[in-house]
């Protein structure tokens, strides 16, 4: 309990007070709303079109000066929502054939005016267009800052302008159906919920305090108490699918390591082409050790290769093993091959205890040539020992079935329940519970109603932090210096 500091009840109340109408105020002043901005908003290289975006008060002004539109009419008459084919002109030059879609403030994506240019999707033209758009009087957006400004002025909280960077990012189904449903604000309704809550509670502590005379009844503090333990509950339900829906936003680490032979480059090939969606490869990988993110039935898995963790004959092999050991450590999963045509070998064995308490698959390969691998004592060591051939490609399914248990944890993907990926959220989520839990303790000593009410105002901030109702140019920068220019 935090006594120190505390302010007098009444002003204390007062401040925990949600200000009338609905949002908190969001600039702050420090950042820069007057000027125009401007990006290309395609990915570069060649395409069939590129788009470049222009944002603010500017972008009208700018359109009537670079864009020529057939009608002979000014872009800045145009209504909003209107799309109008023309020239983007350098003076008398034509720079390109364009179509110009205007949206006007504060029905835009920004909620400033936009103006969007369609041209072709050149390198060249989609430069020249940019130059000419910052010649006529924008500058150039940093990373994220129209989503950032989305979020500044109020179009979406900073909950949803994240799920923008994982709706661009998804790598399988799962996530892109996570980050959707943020971008919507399924989990900042839920949290807007969670707030209610606590503010109702805050509410009926207040009577409290502001009759201080009169004891607080037993009755009124068993209601708070209930009111808090629903609550709590509620964050517990969410924080309980939280780790799954990191997994599928952020994918998960399995390693596949065995001594040499045993056919752990094989199972990997044989995973890979079982999937054809391979998302990406990962580049700069080293020599001893492959990477691949794969999608196992929606989950995207970073899938390392290590070599063999045997006895080093020489410096090269010697750094190789320490590097396995790493991934080994960094895995949220390993599978450990071993070679069901020969006896478990002392390297075998050597493997099994390096593996510790690292949470592993073991799988039998080469179930297609004559047995004598010792299958009851990996029985014993392993609870799941999956038997398969790389080379045939069979048990490959049952292999990724496990894969996929591992991760669900008996539970199932299609549940109504919103699902928490983002890291930033789940740690604030536990620290709201963590308050709330502080504050029921409170109930149940017997303290002061305004130590309970200030456990309940930090519960309510790590909510407010979600939603960016609080928030630090650090944090946003953090947050938006992930995306890229032109989002
Ligand atoms: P690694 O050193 O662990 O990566 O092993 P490899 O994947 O390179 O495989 C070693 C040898 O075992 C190769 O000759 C493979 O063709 C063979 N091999 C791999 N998987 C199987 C299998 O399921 N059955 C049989 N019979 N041979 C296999």
């Amino acid at each position: 309990m935090r006594r120190s500091n505390l302010l007098a009840p009444r002003r204390l109340l007062r401040s925990l007070r949600p200000p009338s109408g609905a949002s908190f105020p969001r600039n702050d002043g420090l950042i820069n709303m007057n000027d125009t901005i401007a990006a290309i908003s395609t990915p570069p290289g060649e395409a069939g079109l590129g788009i470049v975006r222009i944002s603010g008060k500017a972008a009208l002004k700018i359109a009537d000066r670079i864009f020529k539109p057939k009608s002979g009419k000014k872009a800045s008459g145009f209504k909003t929502y209107t799309v109008h084919y023309g020239h983007i002109m350098d003076k008398n030059e034509t720079i390109d054939e364009a179509i110009l879609t205007l949206m006007r403030s504060p029905k835009s994506f920004t909620r400033e005016n936009i103006v969007e240019i369609s041209c072709h999707g050149g390198i060249i033209v989609l430069r020249k267009v940019l130059n000419l758009v910052l010649e006529n009087g924008a500058r150039i957006a940093e990373p994220g800052e129209f989503t950032k400004r989305a979020f500044l002025n109020g179009r979406i909280d900073l909950a949803q302008s994240e799920a923008v960077i994982d709706v661009i990012r998804a790598k399988t189904d799962s996530a892109l159906k996570i980050g959707a449903e943020q971008l919507k604000g399924v989990l900042s309704n839920q949290v807007n919920n969670l707030r209610d809550g606590l503010l109702g509670a805050l509410t009926a502590l207040e009577a409290n305090i502001d009759f201080p005379d009169e004891e607080i009844g037993k009755a009124d503090l068993k209601k708070i108490k209930d009111r808090l333990k629903r609550i709590e509950s509620k964050l517990k339900n969410i924080l309980d699918n939280s780790n799954h829906g990191r997994v599928l936003r952020e994918g998960i680490h399995i390693v596949i390591c065995g001594r040499p032979n045993v056919g752990k480059s094989s199972l990997l090939n044989a995973l890979l082409k079982q999937e054809r969606s391979i998302v990406t490869p990962i580049a700069g990988t080293t020599r001893d050790t492959i990477e691949e993110i794969i999608d196992i039935k929606g989950i995207p898995v970073r899938i390392v290769d290590t070599a063999g963790l045997i006895e080093p004959r020489d410096l090269i092999e010697k750094k190789a093993i320490q590097r396995s050991k790493k991934h080994i450590e960094a895995a949220d999963l390993v599978m450990i091959l071993f070679d069901a045509s020969r006896k478990l070998s002392s390297q075998d064995n050597a493997l099994i205890t390096k593996l510790n308490k690292k949470p592993a698959i073991a799988v039998i390969n080469k179930i297609d040539l004559k047995q004598k691998i010792e299958h009851k004592k990996l029985e014993a060591r392993f609870k799941n020992v999956i038997q398969i051939s790389a080379k045939r490609g069979s048990g490959i399914d049952i292999l990724e079935d496990a894969i996929a248990d591992f991760v669900y944890a008996g539970k199932s993907l299609s549940r109504e329940h919103i699902i928490v990926s983002n890291m930033r959220h789940i740690t604030l989520l536990k620290e709201s519970k963590k308050f709330i839990e502080n504050a029921i303790k409170a109930v149940d000593r017997g303290l002061e109603p305004e130590f309970i009410a200030q456990d309940i105002k930090d519960s309510l901030n790590s909510l407010d932090d979600i939603l960016g109702k609080r928030f630090s140019d650090k944090l946003l920068d953090n947050i938006f210096n992930e995306f890229c220019i032109g989002k």
